[in-house]
């Protein structure tokens, strides 16, 4: 499931090459880099780096560990991605072009559902107001089970009570 975009004046590649222009040190957009950025865009999922490093090499894709790393936290640091902590893990998705959402996290299939609340984002507003709290963003995860999930549990404690 994926939410509606929101519209951006830039591709992620461009947005990238700008920022690693503008470093103080001016970094040049490698192919590697290029390869990587379009393969993460290409599609919205939370993702950690070593799902990255599998999918990307089942692509065919000639990209080191090394530029993995390094570019997920340059991503990171451009605005393109935001870190999520899913327990242990450190993942990642798309900021830039996707619009702000909070997290249902099932604990038996993984899958995270995303949803968008209007009256949440409102609430967090008013107690940083309230606090005189510059944000800077917010990750909020729920975790629990989700339906069908739940469906599957309630049908086999069904079948074991036969
Ligand atoms: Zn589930
Ligand atoms: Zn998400």
């Amino acid at each position: 499931m994926q939410l509606p975009a929101v519209a951006v004046s830039q591709s992620p590649e461009d947005k990238f090459r700008e920022y690693l222009a503008s470093r103080a040190r001016p970094q040049r957009f490698t192919e590697q880099q290029r390869d990587l950025v379009r393969f993460i865009f290409a599609q919205h999922e939370h993702f950690d780096a070593d799902q990255l490093i599998d999918h990307v090499k089942k692509a065919g894709l000639q990209v080191s560990r090394a530029t993995v790393y390094r570019t997920l936290t340059k991503l990171v640091d451009a605005g393109l991605l935001r870190r999520l902590e899913i327990g242990p893990r450190m993942c990642y998705e798309h900021d830039y072009g996707y619009p702000q959402h909070e997290h249902l996290q099932c604990e038996r299939c993984g899958q995270m559902i995303e949803f968008q609340s209007p009256d949440l984002e409102a609430a967090l507003r008013e107690v940083c107001v309230r606090h005189q709290f510059q944000t800077t963003g917010h990750t909020l995860i729920v975790r629990g089970i989700c339906a069908e999930c739940n469906r599957a549990r309630v049908t086999k404690r069904r079948l074991d009570l036969i």
